[in-house]
């Protein structure tokens, strides 16, 4: 039971609802007033677990709008209606009901409701504990979730007290997801979990998945990683998977650091200017790689010696110069993007054996191509570790 107060709620809680026609505790914001008489035209209602309206009525009807947890709506003599965030319940004029938490959830919904000369609402008995119970045997119809105890705390470690609503509407896949991800990937091999998180997170750009990456976002700052290392995740992405493709992340990745207080732009990271960027892009290129840069700028015909150029001054003279990571971390998330892409063998053959000379062994290379595969997918696993086996045989 989540009794906490919840830090990411819209509206503040308000004031305590009349026990006169609740039962338990709730709070009402008033968010739009409607005249003097006291009734309102918008207000937030927080219901903790357990509580609800009376029976009532609405002489001019009802709009919920449900924003967190998990709660129920019934009228007089029909089912009940599980509600989760992003429910909209639409309630007829003058038909009775009742709308309020789930037993073991805290609810919170906006309602909208137009005043009338009767009124805003028409208060009647309350819910009986008979009532409210015979709705919890209905909605426990739904499949528990069997999730293994490793499951649980590697998942409440990213994610303290989240509640998915994909519990509620998929159980049976989030039970085989998150056991398998949270609990059986995860025990394999010892990446630290902030390692984990930058690697998934560096994936979730190069697979596009834009809404894995908010929900990786949030884990990556609850487990310490800092918004200077998100920003050098996301300027990393864009020489491997071009800024059509990272400009969406850029924004989503401000948006959420300023609604966590903080003030952009963050402090400066970059080591090189327009003189050195390229001398010092080519050091760290052959730093990485050795005697091969020199090879590729040998072969390289004439008329494309610019992309080599560009690889040193840009690539890696802009980028993976930066400071905010070391130089292991960048080679682990820069092979994290290309595994994610798919369709870069040869770069991620180059990028093995820049990580195996940076000091990243095949037992950290195969612990971060397995950490990614739940993200993934298995053809992409396949292909990177049939990549390694070729730059790094058993
Ligand atoms: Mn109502």
């Amino acid at each position: 039971m989540n009794t906490i107060e919840n830090q990411n709620a819209i509206f503040p809680k308000g004031e305590k609802a009349s026990a006169d026609y609740f039962t338990g505790t709730a709070w009402v914001n008033i968010l739009v007033p409607q005249d003097e008489t006291g009734s309102y035209a918008i207000g937030n209602v927080v219901f903790e677990p357990g509580c609800r309206t009376n029976w009532h009525k609405h002489p001019a009807g009802q709009i919920l709008l449900v924003t967190d947890g998990k709660g129920y709506y019934q009228e007089r003599g029909k089912p009940t209606r599980l509600l989760i965030k992003g429910d909209v319940v639409v309630i007829p004029s003058h038909v009775e009901h009742w709308h309020g938490a789930a037993h073991d959830s805290s609810f919170t919904h906006i309602v909208v409701t137009n005043n009338t000369k009767q009124g805003a609402v028409e208060w009647l008995a309350p819910v009986t504990d008979e009532e409210y119970s015979s709705c919890q045997s209905e909605s426990s119809k739904t499949k528990k979730v069997n999730l293994t105890e490793a499951a649980i705390r590697n998942h409440e470690e990213l994610f303290p007290n989240h509640k998915s609503t994909l519990q509620i509407t998929d159980p049976e896949l989030i039970e085989v997801f998150d056991n398998f991800a949270f609990d059986e990937v995860i025990s394999y091999g010892d990446l630290d979990t902030r390692t984990r998180v930058m690697m998934i997170l560096a994936s979730t750009i190069a697979s596009q998945a834009l809404s894995e990456y908010k929900v990786m976002l949030s884990a990556a700052l609850n487990v310490g990683i800092t918004p200077v290392e998100i920003k050098e995740i996301v300027y990393q992405s864009v020489p491997y998977v071009g800024i059509a493709k990272v400009f969406d992340f850029i924004h989503v990745t401000n948006e959420i650091l300023q609604s966590r207080g903080i003030k952009l732009p963050l402090e400066r990271q970059s080591t090189t200017t327009p003189e050195t960027r390229f001398e010092k892009g080519l050091e760290l290129q052959k730093e990485i790689f050795g005697e091969m840069i020199d090879r590729m700028y040998k072969e390289s015909p004439e008329n494309q010696l610019h992309i080599q150029k560009y690889l040193s001054a840009n690539c890696f003279g802009d980028y993976y110069t930066r400071n905010g990571f070391d130089i292991k971390t960048r080679e682990l998330l820069t092979l994290s993007m290309l595994i994610a892409l798919g369709g870069t063998e040869p770069q991620i053959k180059g990028h093995i054996q820049g990580n195996v000379n940076v000091g990243n062994d095949k037992k950290i290379l195969l612990s971060v191509i397995t950490q990614l595969l739940p993200y993934v997918g298995y053809p992409r696993t396949l292909n990177a570790i049939k990549c390694l086996n070729e730059v790094i045989p058993e």
